[in-house]
């Protein structure tokens, strides 16, 4: 049996000199404004993982308001949601990544990303694909206000009827 699921995720930019994509800290002239360490790849990706099995969003396994989260590596998100799929008999296949955003460029750090979200994940580097764009200076990414995530991951389990 298989499943897909997709996620998205948006932060603000705010005081700081680097932002963290997928595990991988990036210098830049500006931070995320984030509860957590505000990784718009990893949230999106663990979105994308808890909606492939039906087990809601970010927001109810990581709350803002609980303290134990608060500074969070995105990291621990997506290793306790696969670990959540891992109980329920799923496994992931693989994720394709989306970055919009005017800057920070990760052409130069893709392969170090697509590393690092295979390492949270449990997958070889080739079953994540990290894709980037711009919006054409259009809208709050365009503007350089912050910058946004998407993702898709497909899921399988050898049982005929996962949990
Ligand atoms: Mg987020």
């Amino acid at each position: 049996m298989i499943r897909v699921g997709s996620g998205i995720d948006v932060h603000a930019f705010g005081p700081g000199d680097h932002v963290m994509l997928g595990g991988v800290r990036l210098a830049h002239t500006q931070g995320v404004r984030a509860h957590s360490d505000g990784d718009v790849l990893l949230h999106a990706l663990c979105d994308a993982l808890l909606g492939a099995a039906g087990l809601g969003d970010i927001g109810q396994h990581f709350p803002d308001s609980d303290p134990q989260w608060r500074g969070a590596a995105s990291g621990q998100f997506v290793r306790h949601a696969v670990q959540l799929l891992a109980a329920r008999g799923w496994q992931v296949v693989n994720a394709d990544l989306t970055l919009l955003a005017e800057a920070p460029r990760v052409a130069g750090q893709r392969e170090l990303i697509r590393a690092s979200v295979a390492g949270l994940l449990g997958v070889a580097a080739e079953a994540v694909n990290l894709k980037a764009t711009t919006t054409e200076r259009l809208g709050f990414a365009g503007r350089g206000e912050g910058l946004a995530a998407m993702a898709t991951v497909l899921i399988e389990s050898n049982s005929v009827a996962p949990r």
